[in-house]
């Protein structure tokens, strides 16, 4: 992958980056993204950030290797201290990595968050805390997509400040609402895989000595939800 080849998962997150962006793209490793939606036109200016030394050192030879310096600016920095005002950033990607770990950053940065219109983010892991985030910060989800790569499949969630007060069950906080409205072959395909993990756990705890009858019985009924969302028709 390069930013000329972008990877389907971030091709999919670009996807939903409105044209004319100013993005700032957190944790952006190469700059893979950012530097992509520049060579297509697709994007004003970026901040591309990141908080490690390896990964700051990469955006900065893939920005320079594509001639970009003028339009993506590398910054070392945590989470969403790489905005700075100036920057009048509209639009932020942030993707792979856990839900908590998103939430945090947006939770440390809503200083930054003011003038942002449009959040994508890509959990790897941690839905339900990212979603629960959003809603307890009044973002509306906008957008959701499942997308499968190799042998993963991954949620974009693409959220929107609102004025308006709502509400998400916690039915929704954990399937996501909008991909349940579809609940499309790739949702069937990530909440069977999940089945089949949970009762392997399940069969492997309860064959214990001492069977921990909380963390089944938890379990239990999260598995329960699972089945009665891929039923539910
Ligand atoms: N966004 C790219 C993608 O989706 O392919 C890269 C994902 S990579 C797995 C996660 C990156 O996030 C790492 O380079 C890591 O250094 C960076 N990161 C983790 N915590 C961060 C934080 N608080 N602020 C900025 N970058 C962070």
């Amino acid at each position: 992958m390069d930013a000329q080849h972008l990877s389907h998962r971030l091709a999919q997150v670009a996807d939903f980056v409105p044209t004319g962006a100013r993005l700032a793209d957190i944790g952006s490793d190469h700059a893979y993204l950012p530097a992509a939606l520049a060579l297509q036109g697709k994007i004003t200016m970026a901040v591309a950030g990141e908080v490690a030394a390896g990964p700051y050192e990469n955006m900065a030879h893939e920005i320079e290797k594509n001639g970009l310096t003028d339009q993506i600016i590398p910054r070392l920095a945590n989470g969403l201290a790489a905005i700075q005002p100036a920057d009048r950033i509209d639009t932020v990607t942030i993707a792979g990595m856990g839900g908590t770990l998103i939430a945090d950053i947006l939770d440390r940065g809503q200083e930054q968050l003011a003038g942002v219109k449009r959040l994508i983010l890509q959990p790897n892991v941690g839905e339900y805390r990212l979603r629960s985030w959003l809603l307890a910060h009044r973002y509306q989800i906008m957008a959701e997509r499942l997308v499968k790569e190799d042998d993963h499949i991954y949620e974009i969630i693409v959220a929107e400040p609102s004025l308006v007060p709502f509400c998400y069950s916690n039915y929704e906080l954990l399937f996501g609402p909008l991909l349940l409205e579809k609940k499309d072959p790739v949702f069937r395909e990530k909440w069977q895989g999940y089945l089949q993990r949970q009762q392997g756990v399940l069969d492997q705890i309860s064959s214990a000595k001492q069977p921990p009858i909380d963390k089944i019985k938890q379990l239990e009924e999260r598995m329960q939800l699972v089945k009665e969302a891929l039923a539910d028709d």
